[in-house]
């Protein structure tokens, strides 16, 4: 019983100096030193975007102060520096998400564009009239939106997966909605508007089982635990690096060469081709085949710099310690009459979505916006689970491991606050 004690008392003391180096990695964000309406930043937006480290934005910088240059087509030293740069990225992305191939990791614009990408590519050579694409009740837009284009032009089917009231899917729907007719899954792996976490390797394992190609939308899960591609065992991931630490504008398709190989060229131009006659062109091959364009070089060296950086902090304490402070906002809010979670999954990142009773979430948004608290309110690019939740939509505090539990002591008052001003 001593033992158990004396062992259990040294393991808090382990996650406490454990959180304590998470915590301590808030000083690499220039930007969270800042006032916001001569308050201190509160930043509880991070599923929208993440804050930068100040690697991420130096890297970016030397890139245009000491690099800039176009890629893959000069044989000047600058060319040749960029394009080291720029094809180590490559190489880093693929030992981020355990691909097997460099081949596999593609350049694109962000999840948005990685999507996209798949839907018209893809989806174009498998889907015709009948058939049917999955997708879940819990998709952002951009994993709506496509499919449904594609489905309109095939005279083919969106199906959804429903969601519980907890805002988690029922395997057993699930299993009932992969038939014959499915011919690609496309699944977030994390809910930006609710925070569930899908189990998705069950889910792709469960697709495979019917020869189904399986994409995860992997935008919320990239930038809060280890993600491996392989063991996931998925056909397509995506993620944008914005949400990863990352700079706008640049983010990843991932694919297994079999797929990509076979796939046509979402978009065409320079640098995606072999040769190129008035009569017939040659496509590159892979990744290239795939970028067509000048990229956002400058983007994705600072992609690099922000991997560099996610691979110096350990990931299990990182998602240990927002789990932390995920539950200690739900304590806290649960004390604010009227207040309700939407999205109670058993599983879930660190995204608290809820309503307050007779308060519309934009004025609680600008409410707390005059305290310097930043949170999102609106639909999340979600607007189906707000109808499945029957609410237009809702506040939503969102947290990164640079955030403390005294911001969300800040928050909470704030929150008491409205409910004086406004309930
Ligand atoms: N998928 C999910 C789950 C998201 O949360 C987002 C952004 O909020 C996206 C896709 C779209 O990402 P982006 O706008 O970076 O392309």
């Amino acid at each position: 019983m001593h033992t158990t004690t004396v062992q259990s008392s040294q393991a808090n003391q382990d996650l406490l100096e454990r959180f304590e180096a998470v915590r301590g990695c808030r000083h690499h964000f220039p930007l969270l030193r800042q006032r916001v309406n001569g308050k201190p930043l509160v930043y509880f937006d991070n599923a929208a975007t993440s804050q930068k480290p100040q690697v991420v934005i130096d890297a970016t910088l030397r890139y245009y102060e000491e690099e800039n240059s176009n890629i893959h087509r000069g044989v000047h030293y600058l060319s040749e520096r960029a394009t080291q740069a720029y094809e180590g990225v490559r190489v880093k992305v693929q030992h981020l998400l355990n691909a097997a191939h460099q081949r596999e990791i593609i350049f694109v614009r962000g999840t948005t564009e990685g999507i996209n990408l798949v839907a018209y590519s893809y989806g174009r050579t498998i889907v015709g009239a009948g058939d049917e694409v999955l997708i879940s009740a819990m998709e952002h837009h951009s994993n709506i939106v496509p499919w449904q284009i594609l489905c309109e032009e095939k005279g083919a089917k969106l199906r959804v997966i429903p969601i519980n009231d907890r805002g988690e899917i029922e395997l057993a729907d699930y299993e009932k909605l992969l038939t014959s007719r499915t011919k690609i899954v496309a699944l977030t792996h994390v809910s930006n508007a609710l925070g569930t976490i899908n189990p998705v390797k069950t889910m792709v394992a469960m697709a495979h089982a019917h020869g189904i190609p399986v994409l995860l939308d992997g935008a919320q899960a990239v930038p809060h635990m280890k993600v491996d591609v392989r063991d996931l065992d998925c056909d397509f991931y995506v993620f944008s690096a914005h949400k990863a630490f990352g700079p706008t504008g640049v983010g990843i398709l991932y694919g297994v060469t079999k797929l990509l190989d076979a796939m046509p060229p979402y978009q065409s131009g320079g640098d995606m081709i072999k040769s190129v006659t008035f009569e017939k062109t040659i496509y590159n091959d892979l990744p290239y085949k795939f970028e067509a364009g000048t990229p956002n070089i400058g983007g994705g060296i600072g992609m690099g710099a922000a991997i560099d950086y996610i691979n110096e902090i350990d990931l299990a304490s990182l998602a240990e310690y927002e789990h932390e402070l995920l539950a200690y906002a739900t304590r806290g809010v649960a004390e604010i009459p009227g207040l309700r979670i939407i999205g109670t999954a058993r599983e879930k990142a660190s995204v608290l979505s809820f309503v307050i009773d007779g308060i519309h979430p934009h004025d609680i948004g600008t409410i707390l916006d005059d305290e310097g608290i930043a949170i999102r309110t609106g639909h999340h690019c979600a607007q189906p689970v707000m109808q499945r939740f029957g609410v237009p939509a809702t506040a939503r505090a969102s947290f990164a491991f640079y955030n403390t539990k005294e911001e969300i002591d800040v928050f909470l008052a704030a929150l008491h606050r409205v409910r004086e001003v406004l309930a």
